[in-house]
């Protein structure tokens, strides 16, 4: 299928990593422009090498949690391509786990302002160029985790609740500029930050890494139907797939990469 986003312009943050990483690979192989966005230039090197054969790419370091770094980030996709069409919004941590009643703000405030406020920033720099060119594609990463519970993870969960909220509002509020914003939410995916949880596990059970795995998944992912990890591609189609002229009927909405574990049959 044809994705039908040759020469669009597209930022993916969080781009040189994971999920990210993987969906701009499949939007340079449609023949789109894009501009990958994190936090360390090396890393973005490093992505950018990987990715040179592919397509037209370039990089920007910036720092989601600052405003002023999202309006340099602004500015050089200005400078660069002088519009943007499309932003897939990546970034994000796990935050800060453990017992509700030991969690102070400070980590609440970092998740939220990672997960959610960064995203807010992002479209709020970005939306103004896509309406200018009446059309545009947002996808928001959320997560099971914003309507499936995990006790010991009450800020991520919380702040990617958040995101579905938001995306289903931008949906509404710029829909009619031809500005189609969806969400993903992905659960248990083979990136550096589910593996960083894995090491850690390990080391706490010292057990392997692959006994890690395994327990996890049968202990705190018991719902997730195919009984294994995803992998970040499985997720970069779906988000590819939003991000194209053929979603053209497709707002508002949240696709579930999560190998089944969501049982319930709303949102
Ligand atoms: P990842 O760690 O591989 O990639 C996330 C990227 O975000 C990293 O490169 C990191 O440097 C970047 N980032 C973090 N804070 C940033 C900031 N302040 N400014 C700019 N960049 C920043 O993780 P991933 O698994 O590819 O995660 C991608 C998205 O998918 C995240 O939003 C995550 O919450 C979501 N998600 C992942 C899973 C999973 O199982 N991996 C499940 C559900 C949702």
């Amino acid at each position: 299928m044809d994705l039908g986003i040759k020469e669009r312009v597209a930022l993916v943050t969080g781009g040189d990593s994971g999920i990210g990483l993987e969906t701009a690979r499949i939007l340079l192989n449609e023949g789109a422009k894009v501009c990958l966005l994190d936090l360390d230039q090396d890393d973005l090197e490093k992505a950018k090498a990987q990715l040179d054969s592919l397509g037209e790419v370039n990089t920007v370091a910036a720092d989601l949690t600052k405003q002023e770094e999202i309006d340099k980030a602004r500015d050089f996709i200005q400078k660069t391509y002088g519009t943007l069409h499309i932003l897939v919004n990546s970034a994000g941590i796990t935050g800060q786990t453990g017992d509700f009643l030991e969690l102070a703000d400070d980590a609440w405030e970092e998740t939220f302002q990672t997960n959610l406020m960064s995203a807010v920033r992002c479209c709020r720099a970005f939306i103004p160029m896509m309406k200018k060119e009446k059309w545009g594609r947002i996808v928001l990463m959320a997560s099971e985790d914003a309507v499936q519970p995990y006790a010991e993870e009450m800020p991520y969960c919380s702040s990617k609740a958040g995101v579905l909220n938001l995306a289903k509002n931008l949906s509404k509020a710029y829909g009619s500029d031809g500005i189609l914003t969806n969400c993903v939410s992905p659960a248990y995916i083979e990136t550096p930050m589910t593996d960083a949880m894995m090491e850690e596990r390990a080391e706490e059970l010292g057990v392997s890494f692959e006994e890690a795995v395994e327990s996890f998944l049968e202990e705190k992912r018991p719902h997730i139907q195919l009984k294994r990890r995803g992998k970040p591609e499985e997720v970069a189609a779906v988000v590819a797939f939003l991000c194209s002229e053929r979603a053209s009927f497709v707002l508002g909405s949240t696709y579930r990469v999560d190998g089944g574990s969501v049982t319930g049959i709303s949102i």
